[in-house]
């Protein structure tokens, strides 16, 4: 398999990487309860492995602060976040109405700590965007975030606040372009709405898609308005391989490079595309998988690695560490380390173990198709008059965010991020497309104080998104009784009347539970 990248200016891809590494030990006790696929010991299990391997001595470890109210209210509505804080198992029965409406109880249930679990694994995303914009380092590595499908006023797929979102709008302080990639098996729904009408981010999706969660990540899905061309979707069938999906990944993503020069790179590493995911139906091997954060990390680009998807939890902590190993340039044996999971990797105890022999769905006829849709998406954007980007980002200032383990400064806490006024996001276009209606639930007396003009333009960029795209959304959600899956018919961002730019598709909103259910 070719390893190499295309333009690394510093030479071989062998070259180290500074790599800034979040984790808190906590995360791993939070439990969505029994029989949950979801389960936050594979980041636990995760960093076992970085131990052992020796791994942890060749990059900086830090613990996120948890990312506090104001933090998740950049996309988040106020009284979802609100609900959020308040909610426990004990309470719930008395917000029943509001379980409802933001979509929590089943899929994404209320369980202990479930807060302080969404602060901790956005504050290792926002952490990780603050580390790459300071230049502290060359990549940040969040396990714990990639939450892709949470919606501004949602729970959605197990996601409750989507660290992508927030990481991203941390980025775009410093970046004037920043691409988002997603090689999770399940379209990156909450993190394209979030972004769908502006070119400030260009959104990349690699999914299963057809009768599959959450069924949105259409091929003519490709952005709307500003932002048309600065969404991708590469809609794959069942049983892919590694060459498969490198035959795709690679001459796209080399183009949205080439084409987009983005200031920075986010990955979520979703690992339930991976061969044998309790989820998925995939068929890649963790190299394969692997080789998509080896191909980005070549350009040389400011990266930011965060977790996601991944059920079958013994090959999700196989894959991140490998991942890890990657990121750093660091070669570790396939025979594993002894460590107090071992048990979980037999029989073979090795790091790489070997796809299945499952039917590979793709047709190479399927995927030449779908490549060559998607080169033709991105030259329209390569010949567009609308690429031109300031040279120049907005200058930002932030306090330390984040702080060694070693290292805690209490007094830090609210002084997170201090951002200079008169930044400039070119978000008046999207806020001008008018339909932003903010729900503003004050939940509590909020310092205004470091809440500046950027805070706000981010919010009302995505207010406009969310409020014009789910329009149609929320009402279905409302009328939806019961488990029936609401099949309905996705809104354009604006304009539905523009058929051609935005295709109106119809989404089937199943739960990942579900299909795991079918397995
Ligand atoms: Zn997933």
């Amino acid at each position: 398999m070719d390893t190499s990248g295309n333009s690394l200016p510093s030479g071989s891809d062998g070259s180290k990487r500074k790599v800034c590494y979040f984790y808190d030990s906590e995360v791993g006790n939070y439990y969505y309860g029994q029989g949950h696929p979801m389960k936050p010991h594979r980041m636990r299990m995760t960093h076992a492995l970085l131990t052992q391997y020796g791994l942890l001595d060749h990059m900086h470890v830090l613990k996120p602060n948890p990312a506090r109210e104001k933090d998740l209210c950049r996309f988040h509505a106020d009284d979802y976040v609100y609900f959020l804080r308040r909610v426990t198992p004990d309470s719930q029965q008395e917000l029943l109405k509001h379980l409802k409406r933001f979509n929590v109880g089943e899929d994404c249930p209320v369980f202990d700590g479930l807060y302080s679990f969404c602060q901790t694994y956005t504050g290792g995303s926002i952490g990780g965007a603050v580390k790459l914009n300071h230049g502290h380092c060359d990549i940040a590595i969040n396990w714990s975030g990639g939450l892709h499908h949470a919606k501004k006023c949602e729970a959605s797929g197990f996601c409750y606040v989507n660290d992508i979102v927030l990481a991203i709008l941390e980025l775009l302080k410093t970046h004037e372009r920043v691409l988002y990639v997603d090689i999770d098996i399940h379209h990156g729904d909450g993190v394209e709405e979030a972004f769908y009408i502006t070119d400030r981010v260009m959104t990349v999706s690699f999914h299963k898609f057809g009768d599959y969660f959450p069924g949105t990540g259409d091929i003519r899905d490709i952005g709307y308005g500003k932002g048309k061309y600065y969404a991708l979707n590469v809609p794959l069938d069942d049983g892919i391989d590694d060459e498969s999906y490198q035959s795709l990944f690679k001459p796209i993503m080399s183009k949205v490079m080439e084409v987009y020069r983005p200031g920075a790179v986010v990955l979520q590493c979703g690992a339930d595309s991976l061969s044998g995911d309790r989820l998925g139906c995939f068929n890649l091997s963790v190299k394969g998988h692997a080789e998509c954060v080896r191909f980005m990390r070549s350009f040389n680009v400011p990266l930011l690695l965060l977790g996601g998807g991944g059920y079958t939890i013994r090959n999700v902590a196989r894959c991140w560490c490998y991942e890890t190993s990657v990121a750093l340039g660091v070669e570790i044996e396939d025979k594993m380390p002894q460590n107090e999971y071992i048990d979980y990797f037999g029989p073979e105890y090795t790091l790489h173990v070997a796809p299945s022999n499952m039917e590979n769905k793709n047709s190479r006829e399927m995927l030449d198709g779908i490549r060559a849709k998607l080169l033709d998406y991105l030259s329209k954007l390569q010949h567009a008059p609308s690429v031109q980007f300031q040279d120049n980002p907005p200058e930002t200032q932030f306090s330390e965010e984040n702080e060694d383990e070693d290292n805690k400064d209490e007094d830090n806490k609210d002084e997170r991020i201090v951002v200079d006024s008169d930044v400039n996001l070119d978000y008046e276009s999207n806020a001008a497309t008018g339909k932003a209606k903010m729900e503003i639930v004050e939940p509590e007396a909020k310092d205004q104080n470091d809440v500046m003009a950027i805070d706000e333009l981010a919010r009302e960029v995505e207010s406009t998104v969310i409020d014009t795209k789910n329009s149609k959304d929320s009402t279905v959600a409302g009328e939806a009784d019961g488990d029936d899956a609401p099949v309905y018919q996705d809104s354009n961002v604006a304009g539905e009347a523009d058929g051609d730019d935005a295709p109106a598709h119809h989404v089937t909103e199943k739960s990942p539970i579900d299909e795991m259910d079918q397995l």
